[in-house]
């Protein structure tokens, strides 16, 4: 979103609320360049689901960064697109359906690992790695191990 004032594209959203109507979602935003503040009115066809990132940061809700990272995981793994959509499909719906709008990234990664765990566990073990690199090695290792006991393998 530009800058009203300086027109630089860099502006950082510093807060994201529904209006009282609750038909559009107002964004109070900052310009990184000149420091001023400005209001943005988002109108939307359906709710968005708000993704609380590890850092902070708010962002739409988007099925494709998901479905994307699934796809990856399942490379060459005996898992179809098919499969893959209706996991994407299912996540959004439960998070439609919760209570608030907000979620975590952290509880989007653990709904598609939760996907990943029944539909194939290699896939499983490449997302979750991937995911808790940001964590730490002890939880990944955590989870190998949970994998291994329930699996039977070493
Ligand atoms: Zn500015």
């Amino acid at each position: 979103m530009k800058c009203p004032y300086c027109g630089s594209l860099e502006t950082r959203v510093v807060d994201s609320r529904y209006s009282e109507d609750m038909e559009a979602i107002r964004r109070r935003r900052e310009c990184q360049s000149c420091g001023k503040r400005f209001t943005t009115y988002e109108r939307v066809e359906i709710a968005p689901i708000i993704v609380i990132k590890k850092n902070g940061e708010k962002e739409e809700f988007d099925p494709e960064k998901v479905r994307k990272g699934m796809l990856k995981a399942c490379e060459k793994r005996p898992i179809s697109d098919e499969d893959i959509d209706i996991a994407v499909q299912e996540i959004e719906r439960a998070l439609r359906n919760r209570d608030s709008i907000e979620v975590s990234s952290m509880e989007i990664g653990e709904m598609v690992m939760e996907k990943l765990r029944a539909m194939d566990k290699v896939a499983y073990i490449r997302f979750a790695s991937v995911y808790r690199e940001f964590e730490d090695v002890e939880t990944f290792e955590k989870e190998i191990k949970k994998l291994m006991e329930k699996y039977g393998g070493r």
